[in-house]
């Protein structure tokens, strides 16, 4: 199963519909529930 779509995605973590979000005029799809926020360690 390597022919996938990018779009709808499942996560493959938590099973949550991937979201695409654009920034900087740049789209990227993330999970909005594994999205890890930023300086979180
Ligand atoms: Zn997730």
């Amino acid at each position: 199963m390597h022919a996938y779509g990018q779009r709808d995605l499942p996560c493959a973590r938590c099973g949550t519909p991937i979201v695409r979000e654009s920034f900087m005029n740049r789209s990227s799809y993330s999970c909005p529930v594994c999205q890890r926020p930023p300086r979180s360690r």
